[in-house]
């Protein structure tokens, strides 16, 4: 959802019929403040937020022997005589003796207070219990029921119940409770689908879908591809294609400006570079100037697997842009890359004579301001920078380009702040992990999208193994060996944040370790130390003394050294397949060839387990990509998470990809036939997207 903008909440003309779905959850009865805030962190604040809450599993009470065959282990309902009430002694449980004609039982509660016990379970009653059956000294008992009813409340015990996820301070009951209550406040919607689709498919109703998938009668109601769940992932993704459409159509609208260069600069730095151009980067950079040059605006994305080539492309691009005298910015994610992009391009553009300004939040006074005046007066023609580019104070002359790297570091806000600096800006978004097709069309629609499949000649291929820790004495011996032979090595730690509450290796622990084998040659390099000091130890890296750099992540992204050749993985096994694969991304830049070592701590989880022999087996982005999006949820794949766009919470992209086409299509006929959404059937596409709050997308019909 690259260029849809935050709207205030006021602007937010959410129809009438969905108010009731987006009131506080705690404005249903049983929740209260303290609760509601448990919730919310869990599913979100609104009512509508526990609908999206759907089970992963049920409860089965159906099961209803007697006491005498009663087996240990199930979940049983029993219909018992209240006998008698055993006081607990010190630590000891209170325990309800009751019987039935085959034999007695105990029901067993810790720290029972008050007199709870003797109103829920008076003796001589008849009740149902129902919990899971334990034999505890040859006695059956159940600790703590989950359900006590009398006879004539039979009803309220429910044969099957769901099972959701909870958060501390939730209990099952309480979480039930709460989605019932949600339920209990839908009323039917007009409907939105296509009427044909939804009798082909054999779906329900909106609310009947929602209404069965709370209520699932057995395992098989779970399950992803239940005609009930399909129809609620299908509006998820309908609603999604349908806001992706509108923002793209909306975005044609926008005048936008013709940049056609001379390639006056661009000629001359291309003639000046050590190497040529692969046949991918040549065309990304077709596409790129093509739409640069159509007075359109641009957004495209450049995906490209890691040491693909991105940067000189960009910097062409920017170029491009300078020679019409428009300005250009990249924005990158980390101080170390941004710091290592400005190296980079004010090398290659140096033959171009192009002056490169850096603005991260290390510039401060007078360089700021001086800065500052470079870009407000036009003066300056290229600036990387970290979100300090962003602030309100940065002004340019005229801006043309933003190249955004490492686009999934970024929200929609700083998108649009980006572009807001200038007149008609085009925009280049860079990722270095390829992007899956499915995860493509969810975030992006059809984006233009150019992709450097071609990595440069004479990469050599990356030996990738996995070794246990405990072999670490080897580890060591080979690196000596490998430093001995010039090579550069870096060595990967887990975050040092993390290493208190977890038994992670602590970088600094290894470094001291490493240092007392290897001496001088060895630095260190983690998030909490200072600018200067980061770079210094980069430098001293990437040009001299240092040969072997213990390094937390943040090296990840972007770092270039082409000297490097070894990349030590410790702890492997905590890390995601793109880290990894970015990680190891590190080495392999040059002529010489690349390992890289996995170190991890057995016993490796099935996941885990997963991911190393994937990396073991491809250096190929795109599949790792693919195998990543398998194995953890799509949030996390495109870290949408941090940067706020919002997340499928119906809709599987694995299992229902292929709804995922059809609502591709199915949103694009709409638009081309009713593009204000103005018939019965786009005024009901209307509710579908404030109910899945693509409320932006809303705004850009014109009488939204
Ligand atoms: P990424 O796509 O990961 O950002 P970079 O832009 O950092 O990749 O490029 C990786 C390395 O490859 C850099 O050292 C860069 O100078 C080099 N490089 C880029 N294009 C080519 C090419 N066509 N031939 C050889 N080396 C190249
Ligand atoms: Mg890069």
């Amino acid at each position: 959802m690259l260029a849809l903008p935050p709207i205030p909440k006021a602007e937010c003309l959410r129809p009438e019929v969905l108010f009731p779905l987006f009131a506080p959850v705690t404005s249903l009865p049983g929740v209260g403040p303290r609760l509601g805030v448990l919730i919310e962190r869990l599913v979100g604040p609104a009512i509508v937020d526990l609908l999206w809450h759907l089970p992963n599993g049920l409860v089965d009470r159906s099961f209803m022997p007697k006491i005498r065959e009663a087996p240990a282990g199930v979940i049983a309902t029993l219909r018992v005589r209240v006998d008698a009430h055993l006081a607990g002694q010190g630590n000891r449980p209170t325990r309800v003796r009751c019987s039935d004609e085959t034999g007695f039982m105990h029901l067993v509660y810790f720290h029972a207070k008050g007199d709870f016990l003797t109103k829920l379970l008076p003796v001589g009653a008849e009740r149902l219990v129902s919990g899971r059956i334990e034999h505890f000294n040859n006695e059956i008992q159940i600790s703590h029921p989950d359900y006590i009813v009398a006879p004539e409340e039979a009803g309220q015990l429910k044969a099957i119940e769901p099972v959701y996820g909870l958060t501390a301070g939730v209990t099952p009951r309480v979480m039930q409770k709460a989605i019932a209550a949600a339920l209990s406040r839908i009323r039917a919607l007009p409907e939105w689908l296509d009427a044909g689709l939804q009798k082909r498919e054999g779906w329900v109703a909106w609310h009947e879908a929602l209404r069965r998938i709370h209520a699932p009668e057995s395992e098989a109601d779970l399950a992803l591809d239940t005609t009930f769940r399909l129809r609620l992932a299908y509006d998820e993704l309908l609603a999604n294609q349908l806001a992706i459409a509108l923002v793209r159509a909306n975005t044609r609208r926008l005048p936008g400006r013709a940049l056609i260069g001379d390639k006056r600069l661009r000629r001359r730095v291309e003639d000046a570079l050590p190497f040529r151009l692969t046949g991918s980067q040549l065309q990304a950079l077709a596409e790129i100037e093509g739409d640069m040059a159509s007075p359109q605006r641009m957004l495209r994305l450049l995906q490209g697997d890691v040491g693909s080539g991105k940067t000189v492309v960009a910097l062409l691009a920017m170029l491009a842009a300078v020679e019409c005298g428009a300005q250009a910015a990249l924005l990158a994610p980390t101080e170390i890359l941004c710091r290592q992009h400005a190296a980079t391009i004010a090398r290659l553009a140096a033959p171009a004579g192009v002056e490169v300004l850096v603005l991260t939040g290390r510039e401060k006074g007078r360089s700021r301001a001086e800065i500052l005046r470079k870009l407000a007066s036009g003066e300056a023609t290229i600036v990387i920078g970290t979100h300090a580019l962003l602030q309100e104070d940065v002004a340019f002359a005229d801006l043309g380009l933003a190249v955004i790297d490492e686009q999934h570091r970024f929200g929609v806000e700083q998108r649009m702040a980006m572009s807001a600096k200038g007149k008609a800006v085009d925009i280049l978004v860079m990722t270095a992990t390829p992007i899956p097709r499915t995860l493509m069309l969810t975030n992006y629609g059809d984006l233009d999208a150019s992709v450097l499949r071609e990595k440069p000649v004479g990469r050599l291929p990356i030996v990738t193994r996995s070794i246990p820790i405990a072999r670490l004495e080897e580890v060591v011996a080979a690196i000596r060996r490998a430093l001995d032979g010039g090579a550069k090595v870096y060595w990967i730690c887990p975050l040092v944040e993390e290493s208190e509450k977890f038994d992670l290796a602590d970088a600094e622990a290894r470094y001291a370790q490493l240092k007392e084998v290897f001496g001088s040659r060895v630095g260190l390099v983690h998030g909490r130390m200072k600018g200067p000091e980061k770079d210094r130890v980069m430098a001293a890296f990437a040009n001299g003394g240092l040969d072997l750099l213990v390094a937390t992540t943040v090296v990840e992204v972007g770092v270039d050294v082409p000297a490097a050749t070894v990349m030590v993985i410790e702890h492997a096994e905590r890390f995601g397949l793109a880290q990894l694969h970015q990680l190891r991304g590190r080495v392999g830049r040059g002529e010489r060839p690349s390992s890289c070592l996995l170190l991890y701590a057995p016993p490796l989880g099935e996941t885990a387990t997963a991911r190393l022999t994937i990396m073991r087996e491809s250096e190929d982005g795109f599949r790792i990509a693919e195998e990543d999006l398998r194995l953890r949820g799509a949030g996390e794949v495109l870290g949408t998470r941090q940067s706020g766009m919002p997340e499928l919470r119906l809709a599987d992209l694995a299992a229902h990809a292929e709804l995922l086409q059809i609502a591709r299509d199915d949103a694009r006929l709409i638009l081309s036939r009713d593009p204000e959404l103005q018939s019965p059937r786009g005024k009901a596409l209307r509710v579908l997207l404030y109910l899945f709050q693509r409320d932006a997308a809303v705004r850009y019909l014109r009488s939204g």
